[in-house]
């Protein structure tokens, strides 16, 4: 799949919030067009002794309002204009939290379940030591993303630092031990719920008698899974690359959890039923959380879903055709931009410890995480309410319009 989709629909998704803020075609040109584009080839020995050539990209968006900040995925499907997309969400994203960050992103093409641990290592080493150049504390600071987690972050945060000297800013979403943020690994998912409880809470909604659907079941959905299940939400579903289970009962994520330490895949979960991802993203439910790969919720399903809410754990996982269908049906629509905002704020606070050398209680992080995504929460909804707009447009508007601030002052306009 090529990421151009992603682009237009992205860029679809800015254009609404351009017209609502007027502005014109060489700004919107501006704020489009992602200021560095890096594409780079990695050569790397794998175990068999044969040498093979992956392509990896950082695509630095906008930086008007603090250093780039964004995740890097390895996947197959990853390429320039996927990762330009996902580096512009971040822009918007960043923004609109009110986080002194600018949005990029990164990836290699490749299948990382299909690389041993030790080509993994290399393969990240050779991707940090060819796009070091662009990164820095206070230039540009990856995290991790889909198909990578905080050892790729440990091995990230070694390679730059054996060029650059001790340097644990440089990256999120290390260990602890590494100068890791407590509560980082969860964070992600943990606005997530913190999102899903304040929707609940205004839709009059008992967490007890509410069921949750979650597609995926990696470093989000699982950690979506299990918080709303000890909050005492019911999860009928949850999937994974190989397919979904389900029971109309509840799943015991507890138990879940513990049989994934031997299993690799959801599948196969005593007392659940299999099904597809197709099927499960159709079930009906209170919250749908698409927490997996981008466009899942496109012109082929959107007719089909049957969730109250959705809420975006994913990135750009529902297609603008899609969104003007569910819209119309009234199904609500918490947007990526604000609902997985939870990782980049955490890694905010992560960053700022590493710039102290000092570590911040649990506690600390978890209240202040709540507090910046809940303010962020509350000011799309009051946008929302007084334009009769979607929470997604509305959402767009406030952030677009915090960089456009920003960039008129720095003078990039022509004003
Ligand atoms: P992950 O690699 O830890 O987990 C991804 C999950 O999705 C796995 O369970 C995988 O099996 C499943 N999956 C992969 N391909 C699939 C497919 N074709 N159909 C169904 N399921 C599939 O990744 P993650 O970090 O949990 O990221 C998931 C999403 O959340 C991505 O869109 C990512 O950009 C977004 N996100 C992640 C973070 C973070 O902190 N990790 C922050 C914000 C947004």
């Amino acid at each position: 799949m090529s990421g151009i989709e992603t682009v237009q629909e992205v860029n679809m998704f800015f254009d609404e919030a351009a017209s609502f803020l007027r502005l014109n075609e060489g700004d919107r040109a501006v704020l489009k067009r992602p200021w560095t584009e890096l594409k780079v080839s990695l050569p790397i020995k794998m175990d068999s002794g044969d040498i093979k050539v992956f392509t990896g990209y950082r695509v630095q968006h906008n930086d008007s309002r603090g250093p780039y900040k964004g995740g890097v995925r390895f996947h197959p499907d990853a390429d320039m204009d996927e990762i330009g997309a996902l580096a512009s969400l971040m822009t918007w994203k960043t923004a609109l939290v009110d986080i002194p960050f600018g949005g990029a992103k990164g990836g290699i093409q490749c299948i990382p379940k299909e690389l041993s641990t030790t080509e993994l290592n290399r393969l990240t080493r050779r991707y940090t030591n060819h796009i070091s150049y662009i990164l820095g504390v206070n230039r540009d600071i990856p995290a991790p993303d889909l198909g990578t987690n905080s050892q790729v972050m440990a091995w990230m945060m070694d390679a730059y630092s054996q060029i650059h000297g001790y340097t644990p800013g440089i990256v999120t979403g290390k260990p602890v031990s590494l100068g890791g943020s407590v509560g980082r690994d969860s964070a992600t998912g943990r606005g997530v719920t913190y999102v899903m409880n304040q929707v609940a809470d205004n839709l009059e909604m008992n967490t007890q008698n509410t069921s949750v659907v979650i597609q995926g079941a990696g470093q989000v959905g699982l950690w979506i899974a299990q918080i709303a299940f000890e909050s005492g939400y019911q999860i009928k579903g949850i999937s994974d690359v190989n397919g979904g289970i389900y029971s109309s009962s509840g799943l015991n994520i507890t138990d879940l959890k513990e049989y994934l330490t031997s299993n690799e895949s959801i599948i196969g979960f005593p007392d659940s039923e299999t099904i597809t991802n197709q099927e499960l993203l159709e079930l009906e439910c209170d919250f749908l959380i698409p927490a997996a790969i981008d466009r899942v919720i496109n012109d082929s399903n959107a007719e089909m879903i049957k969730a109250k809410v959705i809420i975006e754990g994913a990135n750009h996982p529902i297609t603008p055709e899609a969104d003007s269908v569910l819209n119309a049906k009234g199904v609500k629509i918490i947007p990526d931009i604000l609902a997985n905002s939870g990782g980049v704020i955490v890694s905010y606070f992560e960053w700022t410890q590493n710039l102290y050398q000092h570590q911040w209680p649990e506690e600390r992080v978890t209240q202040e995480l709540r507090r910046i995504i809940l303010d962020g929460y509350k000011a799309v909804e009051k946008l929302a309410i007084s334009e009769d707009i979607s929470y997604r447009k509305a959402a767009y508007i406030i952030g677009v319009n915090k960089v456009v601030e920003a960039s008129a002052l720095r003078g990039f306009f022509n004003r």
